[in-house]
């Protein structure tokens, strides 16, 4: 059994990032991984702007308040300056719009007193006051974005600006997903005596979508070798990873681990020292990863967020850290563990004064409990050789995002 950081780095050594690429416009760029660097032939600012709204004045003309000057334009934002601003001269200008040729400085008109075409400048400014000079904040050609970072809002923003409105990004991951189980049925369905609702397949797919992956749902399959087999056949050849939950246990009907040998599957992890979680199965095919997640739903969504949560992150193309964030903080609460075990229990997170705290789920912390699961943004670790960790002392806490 392998403990949960051989299991870590086990996986991360088997995910190979995917290179095919395709393109987005701004819209639909959100969370896409940028496959290529990304500069820009504009600079910016594009041209010397106004910070202000005021006067564009020459700053030898201004240096020894008050100074009176003769307005000879108004530049609006989006005007082209018309005149040169020669010695004893100003334009009118307002918050973005261009600075004529022959000013270098902005005084707002807070600090200035206007007579029809005259202004008296009060207070004399520093010198290139209130102008932003082109490409003071960015050089054409210079290096923008770089491969590999998720894009966020600020990303689009800063795309935008520099005119690039379609970029390359990796394609998205395919993954897919099917529960196995002879007792499941599909949510809507009537439960007859014995049944339960497939849970699982729809929290993997939210799962897989939040991560920016494509979830390929492919159903129930009942504890039937033949039809195993045959969908997880299909599954891997269809897609860059196979999730499915259920089977991989030690019961009469946990058929996974044997399919997958028989498939020829290189089967790299049987089983890790974590609660909850422990059956895991995973196993490369030639491109494609298959997770063989246990089926207690607890176990699965446990599994997604301390396994797989990296291994999407990787094969998205995405550079950087893939680990889950860690941080320290006080347990509100008592927790318990066999000690065997890494152990992770489900709450939440709270932020009291810059120090964490963790909130842990009330109600039962089995892993058949989902219930107690909705809203849960953090793991609190219990680390192998701990039994207990007191109400008031230090805990790790993985969050969940
Ligand atoms: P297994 O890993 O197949 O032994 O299943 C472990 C437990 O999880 C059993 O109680 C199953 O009924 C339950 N279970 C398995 N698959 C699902 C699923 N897709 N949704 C909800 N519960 C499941
Ligand atoms: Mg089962």
């Amino acid at each position: 059994m392998l403990s949960v950081k051989q299991a870590e780095s086990t996986i991360l050594d088997l995910v190979q990032p995917l290179q095919d690429t395709e393109t987005v416009d701004l819209i639909g760029a959100t969370n896409r991984i940028l496959a290529q660097p990304v500069t820009s032939n504009l600079n910016f600012p594009y041209w010397d702007n106004a910070a202000m709204d005021g006067y564009a004045v020459r700053y030898d003309d201004v240096r020894h308040a008050p100074s009176t000057l003769t307005i000879v334009e108004e530049i609006p934002a989006g005007h082209q300056p018309q005149v040169r601003i020669q010695p004893g001269q100003a334009a009118r200008i307002f918050t973005g719009a261009m600075v004529p040729e022959g000013a270098d400085t902005i005084v707002m008109q807070e600090h200035t007193s206007r007579a029809g075409n005259e202004i008296t400048i009060l207070t004399h400014p520093k010198p290139g006051e209130f102008l932003r000079q082109k490409a003071s904040f960015y050089q054409a050609n210079d290096p923008l974005l770089t491969p590999g970072i998720a894009l966020n809002e600020a990303d689009i923003a800063v795309l935008a600006t520099a005119g690039c409105h379609q970029f390359t990004v990796y394609r998205r991951p395919r993954v897919a997903i099917f529960s196995t189980g002879n007792e499941l049925v599909s949510p809507g369905t009537q439960l007859q005596p014995g049944q339960i609702m497939d849970s699982n397949q729809y929290a993997l797919a939210a799962f897989v979508q939040k991560n920016g992956a494509i979830p390929i749902c492919m159903g129930i399959v009942p504890d039937d070798p033949v039809l195993l087999k045959a969908t997880i056949e299909k599954a891997i050849t269809t897609s860059d990873l196979v999730l499915s939950t259920g089977g991989v246990s030690v019961g009469d009907y946990d058929y996974i681990d044997g399919i997958l040998e028989e498939l020829r599957g290189e089967i790299a992890i049987h089983s890790v020292a974590v609660k909850p979680g422990k059956p895991l199965t995973v196993c490369s095919f030639n491109g494609s990863l298959y997770f063989g997640i246990p089926g207690n739903p607890v176990s699965a969504l446990v599994t997604c967020w301390r396994f797989l949560q990296p291994a999407l992150r990787k094969l998205s193309g995405l550079c950087g850290n893939w680990l889950p964030t860690f941080v320290k903080g006080r347990t509100r609460q008592e927790l318990h563990s066999g000690g065997k075990r890494e152990t992770y229990l489900w709450g939440k997170l709270y932020e009291c004064d810059g120090i964490f705290e963790f909130d842990l789920a009330g109600g039962s912390h089995s892993s058949a409990n989902l219930i107690n699961l909705a809203q849960t943004n953090a793991l609190a670790v219990v680390p192998v050789g701990k039994t207990v960790i007191l109400a008031g002392e230090e805990v790790r806490i993985m969050q969940v995002d």
